[in-house]
């Protein structure tokens, strides 16, 4: 895997632009040190500098057409190979936050022949060096994209390795288990005591079970990830506007950039229950009249359709309309729990029963006066999490990649089970034994293919 790592020194600011009084600056190849100390001014000589101390200086360089001016003040740390982040001479320069400086900073650097770095170049070259396996690498990239304290945490516990070790677990089974059925491949004319039918069948059981539960968290593990769309429905005047304002003005909504989550979008983007959640006012469903209308709902239709839970507003003030019903008809049987009914208005006298509903269990709120509100995040959150934590403890899978590769060693292992119980000879069970281990393999590493790495580290941003 060494051939993947260039001679290249790699530099990039690792601050986001523009942040902050200050800003990072980072600098990581085998020539790092000496490339920035010849721009450095201070005591002492960065060559000379321990590891991990921080030293104080300038930075200075030619710029433009002018003779050699001082740059910035700065204050330097080495972390030298193989105790840095990338494995390789690392060196972090902290300086003032101008973007201006930080501009002049980069172009010194690269004029003294360091590179622009790539996204995630920096945690590509610490999983190049073994400083960190493939999960724990990406979970870099989702760490900071946390938008919640739960996605935070459950990228945590992947750079921290518990799905790596977890997996680890599961390849030492797997490879114990294929231990023994070549042995008795290579020694079938012997007598040597055979293999355990029974056992191997029962560890093929239990990998097989841990992997499916593994599989199961990936729901949970893409809300957390991605987010998830909660789509509110309901006839006109049910309180559909002033649930999501409800819903957003409590100290819960994510603060976005992202266009199309201010408020006048209909949208707002809400912390429920540790979940980004993007919620979604439509446009009433009354009775169809006339053009405008009739595409309001049409767009409705198509907001349900990418939902992934859909609220129902029912108004308990006023006796049920036909539309009402029209809705818990068409949407609550069919897609099952992803559809919590809610009735809203309780503050007012009720003018029917929510049991009338025969509709499970039924949120009640007041959207006016906050009520309930809590217990509607609740049935969302129950909603997005499913069945997702039943066996997995801790770790969820939130990445796309690990989940296929999961998916591959589960179908492997039950291959390899249906051989068994076939009473098919070691050499069948072996083949897809051997399958299993590889796709586990390719979660924590055991990937050189240029192109899939290039894709895995793309996600990352500058500088990390
Ligand atoms: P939408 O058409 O479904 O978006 O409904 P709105 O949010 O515009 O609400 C319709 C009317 O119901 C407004 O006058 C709201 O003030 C009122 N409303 C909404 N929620 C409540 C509530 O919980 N209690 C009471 N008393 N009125 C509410």
């Amino acid at each position: 895997m060494a051939d993947l790592l260039g001679e290249d020194t790699i530099v990039a600011l690792a601050t986001p632009p523009g942040a902050g009084a200050i800003a990072m600056v980072r600098v990581s190849g085998p020539r790092a040190v000496q490339l920035v100390d010849g721009a450095f001014t201070g005591r002492r000589s960065l060559q000379e500098l321990p590891s991990h101390l921080m030293a104080h200086g300038w930075l200075r360089g030619v710029h433009g057409s002018s003779a050699e001016v001082t740059i910035d003040e700065v204050m330097v740390v080495v972390h030298r190979a193989p105790h840095s982040y990338t494995g390789e001479d690392l060196v972090e320069i902290t300086c003032h936050g101008s973007p201006l400086i930080v501009r002049q900073i980069l172009q010194l650097f690269c004029a003294r022949g360091a590179r622009l770095a790539e996204p995630g170049e920096f945690t590509r070259r610490a999983f190049l060096h073994g400083r960190l396996d493939l999960a724990q690498a990406e979970a870099v990239c989702d760490l900071v994209q946390a938008r919640t304290e739960r996605a935070r945490r459950a990228s945590m516990a992947q750079l921290e390795g518990q799905l790596s070790q977890r997996i680890a677990q599961l390849q030492e089974r797997l490879v114990d288990a294929r231990a023994l059925l070549e042995l008795d491949i290579d020694f079938s004319d012997e007598d040597v005591p055979s293999w355990d039918r029974q056992l191997l069948a029962r560890t093929l059981e239990e990998v097989g079970g841990e992997l499916r539960a593994l599989l199961r968290t990936f729901q949970q593990g893409r809300f957390l990830r991605e987010g998830a769309r909660v789509v509110l429905l309901g006839r006109t005047n049910v309180g559909k506007s002033s649930l999501l304002n409800a819903l957003v003005e409590s100290d819960r909504a994510i603060v976005s950039e992202l266009p199309g989550t201010t408020r006048d979008t209909l949208e707002g983007l809400v912390d429920i229950g540790g979940f980004p959640v993007t919620v979604v006012d439509t446009a009433g469903f009354g009775v169809a009249g006339s053009e405008i209308e009739k595409e309001g709902l049409r767009r409705t239709e198509r907001e349900v359709e990418k939902a992934d839970v859909v609220i129902l507003l029912l108004d308990g003030s006023e006796p049920l309309q036909a539309e009402d019903r029209r809705l818990l008809e068409v949407y609550v049987p069919g897609r099952g729990r992803t559809v919590i009914p809610a009735v809203n208005k309780i503050d007012l006298p009720r003018a029917w029963s929510p049991a009338e509903l025969g509709a499970g269990r039924v949120v009640e709120l007041s959207a006016k006066r906050r009520l309930g509100l809590e217990q509607l995040r609740e049935a969302v959150v129950q909603a997005l999490i499913g069945d997702g934590f039943a066996g997995a403890g801790d770790v969820v899978l939130t990445n796309a990649r690990h989940w296929e590769a999961l998916r591959q060693a589960e179908e492997a292992v039950r291959r390899a089970g249906a051989s068994l119980a076939q009473g098919l000879s070691a050499e069948f069970i072996v083949v897809d034994l051997r399958e299993a281990s590889e796709a586990l393999g390719r979660v924590v590493g055991g990937v050189s293919d240029e192109d899939i790495l290039a894709s895995i580290f793309a996600r990352f941003c500058i500088g990390k």
